[in-house]
């Protein structure tokens, strides 16, 4: 299976500042062995899709429950999927944490991006208190039983440890294997042969000098990148590394 590098973007560009990174990486990329997209902000979205090199694919951060109607500020699934979309994260820890959405929400949420043919980007994660106390196989698990309710396999799971988000701590190569195999047989509980087919994504600190060793691991199908992901050099030497 081909690695997924999914570059998310968080609070960050405009739309101005998206034409020209992803005009730069049209100029600067050369064929590589991993799928990219890019996770960024709705409004810079129609000008990824005008100006990405063709084969990069991009995504929402986030997408509501609802299919329409009166939510205000809430972008929807047929409107991430009208300009061009590929992907949505859903249930990343900074909306779990930030604006209390449960495994319920989250699972809403990926439901209404599959009906409008978008593939949901699935986090789960512990923080380090869960870790600190090595309830963080059983922990994840149960987050992500509940953030799959009703989900189809036409999706993407990351493993994103809070504790290694933004902090420059990266979980090892082998604690990414040991939630990604745990991911992976959870997925083969619940989806039967079709789990061979989805992919586990680890996210935390993922940069140019540690995304080959992760991604070596047999159960990691590639990373969902934060910092690393807004300069055109670091997703080069990502892509190089994969
Ligand atoms: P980071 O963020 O790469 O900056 O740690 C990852 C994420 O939050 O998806």
């Amino acid at each position: 299976m081909k690695n997924l590098l999914a570059l998310n973007w968080k609070m960050n560009k405009t739309p101005t500042e998206a034409r020209a990174w992803a005009q730069e990486l049209g100029e600067k990329l050369e064929a590589g062995q991993a799928e990219l997209a890019v996770m960024a902000p709705a409004i810079t979205l129609s000008a990824l899709a005008a100006n990405l090199p063709t084969g990069v694919g991009f995504g929402g951060q986030d997408v509501s429950a609802h299919e329409s109607g009166a939510y205000t500020g809430e972008i929807s699934a047929a409107m991430l999927k009208d300009v061009g979309a590929t992907y949505a994260v859903v249930g990343h820890s900074e909306r779990r944490d930030y604006h209390g959405e449960t495994d319920a929400v989250v699972a809403a949420k990926a439901r209404q991006a599959q009906a409008n043919g978008l593939i949901p980007i699935v986090c789960v994660g512990e923080k380090l208190d869960v870790r600190e106390a090595g309830e963080h196989v059983p922990f994840t698990l149960a987050q992500l039983a509940g953030s799959l309710e009703g989900v189809g396999t036409d999706v993407v799971v990351a493993y994103e440890p809070v504790w290694a988000i933004g902090t420059g701590k990266t979980a090892t190569a082998d604690d990414a294997e040991e939630l990604a195999a745990a991911i992976r047989r959870a997925l083969q509980e619940r989806y039967g042969d079709a789990a061979a087919g989805i992919r586990v994504l680890y996210g935390g600190s993922v940069k140019p000098d540690n995304i080959a060793s992760i991604c070596a691991k047999p159960n990691v199908n590639g990373a969902l990148v934060g910092g690393a992901s807004l300069k055109v050099a670091d997703v080069l030497g990502m892509n190089d590394a994969l």
